[in-house]
Formats: structure tokens, C-alpha cells, sequence
């Protein structure tokens, strides 16, 4: 069974981001026709319904927003406590959900700067986090 079958090019037309992300780029798509930026990645602008989009990148960096600790219900093969956060990023008016690795709870603070941390996981595929710094 293929846990993650969005990294793959038959199954997912935003299969770029991944091979994105191994080039340790966060990217997202934005709207050809009308400049919509969305997160995540579309293969339709959800705006006008244009295909022609275009991959951007968000660059490296962000400050957490605000963030919570999940401690219980932990997903099979990760370690608690899990920090998700709101992550406001530098290079674009994104802000994304995103998990802070790297840290302990008590180390995560708002306004707290991050960076991205592209993640290797079984089978050759990569995730993304953000990791104090
Ligand atoms: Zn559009």
C-alpha cells in the first residue's frame, strides 16, 4: 500500500511540488489568469476556474503565528508530542499549517522565527516542516 500516493506523477497533477521540495523549495500555485495565490497547490484556480497556473516559491522562512501541541491520537510511525503551528511566511501573504519540528513545546513561542526543513520519508518521498532558526 502506497501511503502517499499524492507524490505520484499518475496519481497527482500536483505531483511538482514534491520535486520541489527535494530541491528544498516550498512552492505553492498561482492563477495565470486572475494573480490568485492558494495554499495548497490547485490544478484549477478556485477564484475563475482557470488551469493556467503557475508554480511560486514561498521562500524559506516565517515566524509561528500561533500553535497548539497534540499530545494524544498520535498518527502510527510519528513520535508525541506533535507541534502544529500557524506559520506566517516572510516572502509571501501566505500563512500555512504546518508541523514545528526540531523543538520541544516549551521552546515554541509566538513570533518565534522558523525556516523550512524538507524531510525524507520511507519509500523516497519527502514532507516538510518548519524548524526554529
Ligand atoms: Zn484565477
Amino acid at each position: 500500500m502506497d501511503l502517499f500516493p499524492q507524490q505520484d506523477k499518475e496519481h497527482n497533477k500536483v505531483y511538482p511540488f514534491y520535486d520541489h521540495l527535494r530541491d528544498g523549495r516550498l512552492t505553492t500555485t498561482k492563477c495565470r489568469a486572475c494573480g490568485a495565490l492558494k495554499w495548497p497547490p490547485r490544478t484549477v484556480c478556485p477564484e475563475c476556474m482557470s488551469d493556467d497556473l503557475e508554480w511560486v516559491d514561498l521562500g524559506q522562512g516565517g515566524k509561528v503565528e500561533i500553535f497548539t501541541v497534540e499530545e494524544v491520537g498520535i498518527p502510527m510511525g510519528f513520535e508525541k508530542p506533535l507541534i502544529h503551528a500557524l506559520v506566517v511566511l516572510d516572502n509571501s501573504p501566505l500563512t500555512i499549517f504546518a508541523r514545528i519540528v526540531d523543538a520541544s513545546p516549551e521552546q515554541v513561542k509566538e513570533g518565534m522565527r522558523v525556516k523550512l526543513k524538507v524531510m525524507k520519508i520511507p519509500r523516497d518521498r519527502v514532507t516538510f516542516a518548519f524548524k526554529p532558526g
